[in-house]
């Protein structure tokens, strides 16, 4: 096919017997173009083409051939028909979107404000639109002994081969196949001494082809369902006659830290699956360790669909089949599972820690929120979407007053653990009786010592990772900024670097000053390198284990280090925000949150529910087990309502009060707001066109709607381009976002300006 125009008004005979409106398609493309194209489709294709397919067409006056894909039929397009071209050819793979997603998209790329084709393009891995495909092999150790020659061959080999014995050791424990590498790693010996126990015809070792499955190596002890306690067996047993009614129903679980909300999703699920109904978990992503994983797998025997962001092509592309055929109709995974095309009928949808940031889509289009599209997921397809949270969103919390969504209140942890005992550390008298600045409070410092002498574990939170926050000129003030953005640079004493957090450009710190000419350079603020530093120095016999984004960029580094920390080989874990999520360490006791206040300075009106949320989840860390916890909370800020509130764990006291403030400046929940953000790399532009936009859109404002800016972002400059942004708010959304769109739609810019709509933000930065 040539993909040129014409060919299509000579209709031969066999177009007549063809379905009627299959004669064209109109086609997004993946490239984001706004304009649904309208292609012919040639005889040979007719038959084969359906409404989500994936087609190749030709595009421009080059003709040069991009994808795109089928939305819908036409009878008779208003066009001229001499100019339309021909759909070059049909599905690689057999392609299709299936019907529940393509609803979904028209949804999501009418809210979110962006073309079909770029929604389409964010559904569907890219590995699955260009796959790519080889095989891998992992060896699996099994007993072949009875367990009574495997006891005895063990205490014989204990003296003479000591590894060996410890493999026999721990190959008593397992059921069935373990990935030899676990093995290994587990026992810490290598693959000889398993080896050696083949020979002597203990064990067996299998080669098996590899699904490409980031967890296949780890086998899960089948772990059987707990019995509820009285307040979850309510809640379950709403849930299930919910799931049951094949209706749309949205229930926010509010369930305090430790209270048992994963079990309940767990037996809801299998309820689900009974009924043979599909699940899809949303957890955030840096909650998606091998221990929430593993909560799931070891639950279930089925095959449970994991859609990890650190999967590589491949894996994502085998995991996203096997749901679509209906092999796996459990699926877990961050923001973009809530895109998984499961085939059996969707039973629920989770939304874990739904008040958490990363469901939000940042800079790429469609700037979706994963909770938001489950929700409405859920309506299209008549499932229930379960929001849990030990701190809703501010949002998801209001709905439950109204009548949007029904509330589920889990009251106390499970076997009625006590929350852990919080103390607030005034930092400022810290700092006042030591006369210097102070890090780590002596009180804290104290319980750490107390608390791993007894063989028990701490955790301390510091949002902020490198090793200290910036470099200033103590002469003249002057701060080191990176040269693409507007924020300080950040140093890494390990890498002896400054680094820019936002667009990761480095550079050497020179002590010399660029202003004043003066070598008087200095760092300042506190990082998580430092803390480790200062910790191995003052705590020598104790073993620190740093977690942040600079220690686990290795594939399953997160994975091995959490690992570790339960087997008690350190007795600190430090970490960013990463430890904040979902971890339950029963041994541990004693949690410091070292700088409560980091989020409070920022210029957002979420500050005081980031904080709010951040310092009751990390708190919440503490405890699980049976000794009681203890939690101590270093804050300049003692006074602070949010920072007290958390200390209570007291959510609803903390609801009710930002409540007040939110409506006195009729923020979220109570409006919506969308952000306009322009940029471009001459300040000058920028700016002119910020006005024009705000000029515009003030042109027939509907009076519902209140607009705010232009302004400069908080962050004026990310990698060098310069950003303003303008606000709209509005109790009704549909007709705030109409408006915008009529209004952008027209608007005239430089080339060289990029426009982003944002709606519901969360980043005002
Ligand atoms: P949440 O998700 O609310 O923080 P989890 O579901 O992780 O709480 O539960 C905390 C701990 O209590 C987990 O170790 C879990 O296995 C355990 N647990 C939950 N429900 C029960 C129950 N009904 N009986 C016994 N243990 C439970
Ligand atoms: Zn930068």
């Amino acid at each position: 096919m040539g993909g040129h125009a014409g060919g299509v008004e000579t209709a031969r005979p066999g177009r007549v017997k063809t379905a009627v409106g299959k004669r064209y398609a109109r086609v997004a493309l993946e490239g984001g173009l706004k304009k649904r194209l309208v292609y012919a489709i040639p005889d040979h294709l007719q038959p084969e083409l359906d409404q989500g397919h994936k087609v190749a067409v030709p595009l421009g006056k080059s003709n040069r051939r991009a994808w795109g894909y089928i939305i819908e039929f036409v009878d008779s397009p208003d066009y001229d028909r001499s100019k339309i071209k021909e759909i070059i050819s049909g599905p690689p793979n057999k392609l299709q979107i299936p019907d529940q997603l393509m609803r979904l998209a028209h949804w999501v790329s009418d809210y979110y404000c962006t073309p079909i084709g770029t929604v389409l393009m964010t559904m569907l891995p890219a590995a699955v639109r260009k796959p790519q495909a080889t095989h891998k092999f992992v060896k699996f150790v099994r007993r072949k002994a009875t367990l009574a020659q495997v006891r005895k061959a063990c205490a014989g080999l204990r003296t003479r081969a000591p590894k060996q014995a410890q493999v026999l050791e721990a190959m008593l424990k397992k059921h069935g196949a373990v990935a030899m590498s676990e093995l290994c790693n587990e026992t810490s010996t290598n693959a000889a001494a398993v080896q050696a126990l083949e020979k002597k015809g203990l064990l067996t070792i299998d080669k098996k082809q590899q699904h490409r499955d980031f967890f296949k190596e780890d086998v899960f002890i089948k772990v059987d369902p707990k019995k509820l306690n009285p307040e979850q067996q309510q809640v379950f047993d709403r849930l299930c006659a919910v799931v049951d009614d094949n209706k749309f129903h949205v229930d926010l679980l509010h369930g305090i830290t430790g209270s048992g909300k994963t079990e309940i999703y767990l037996q809801l699920i299998a309820h689900a699956r009974k009924k043979g109904k599909s699940a899809i978990v949303l957890v955030p992503e840096i909650a998606l360790t091998p221990q929430t994983i593993e909560h799931f797998r070891s639950r279930f025997d089925e095959k449970i669909a994991v859609l990890h962001s650190r999967l590589s092509a491949g894996e994502r592309h085998d995991e996203w089949h096997r749901i679509l055929s209906g092999e796996a109709a459990i699926v877990i995974g961050p923001r973009s599972a809530v895109f998984a095309p499961v085939k059996q009928q969707l039973g629920v949808i989770v939304v874990d820690e739904e008040h958490d940031g990363s469901y939000k889509q940042q800079e790429l289009m469609p700037l979706y929120n994963a909770r938001d599209v489950a929700v409405v997921r859920a309506k299209f397809q008549n499932a229930l979407a379960l929001l849990g949270s030990a701190t809703p969103s501010m949002e998801s919390y209001h709905n439950s007053l109204g009548n949007k969504y029904a509330l589920s209140v889990l009251p106390g942890r499970v076997f009625a653990r006590p929350l852990p005992e919080v103390k607030i550390i005034d930092m400022r008298r810290e700092q006042s009786q030591n006369n210097s600045y102070v890090i780590v409070s002596q009180p804290l410092l104290d319980a750490v010592e107390t608390r791993i002498k007894t063989g028990e574990q701490a955790i301390l939170f510091l949002n902020r990772r490198g090793y200290a926050t910036f470099a200033i000129c103590t002469d003249c003030g002057e701060v080191i900024k990176c040269d693409h953005c507007s924020i300080s640079m950040k140093y890494h004493r390990a890498e002896g670097l400054l680094k820019c957090h936002l667009c990761g450009d480095t550079r050497r710190l020179n002590p010399v000053c660029g202003k004043c000419g003066n070598p008087n350079v200095k760092y300042r603020g506190v990082g998580t390198q430092q803390i480790e530093n200062l910790l191995n120095r003052i705590l020598p016999d104790a073993r620190v284990l740093r977690m942040d984004f600079d220690t686990t960029r290795k594939k399953h580094s997160h994975g091995k280090m959490l690992n570790e920390f339960r087997r008690g080989k350190a007795n600190i874990l430090l970490g960013t925000q990463m430890i904040a999520k979902g971890l339950d360490f029963p041994n541990v006791t004693l949690v410091g949150i070292l700088n409560a206040d980091v989020s409070l300075n920022l210029q957002d009106f979420r500050a005081a529910e980031h904080t709010f949320q951040i310092v009751t989840q990390v708190a919440g860390r503490a405890g699980r087990g049976e000794v009681p916890g203890e939690v101590f909370i270093q804050t300049y800020n003692p006074e602070h309502p949010a920072i007290i509130a958390a200390s209570q764990q007291d959510y609803l006291k903390f609801f009710n009060q930002e409540y007040v403030f939110r409506s006195e400046l009729s923020y979220p929940p109570l409006t919506h707001l969308v952000k306009i953000l322009i940029q471009g790399e001459q300040a000058v532009d920028v700016g002119e066109s910020a006005d024009l936009a705000a000029g515009q859109l003030r042109q027939n404002l509907p009076s519902t709607v209140e607009l705010l800016g232009p302004v400069e972002a908080p962050v004026a400059r990310i990698k060098g381009r310069h950003r303003y942004h303008i606000f709209l708010k509005s109790q009704n959304i549909r007709g705030l976002l109409k408006h915008v769109k009529d209004t952008m739609k027209d608007l005239k810019c430089k080339a060289s300006i990029r426009i982003t709509i944002d709606v519901d933000p969360i980043s005002l930065l």
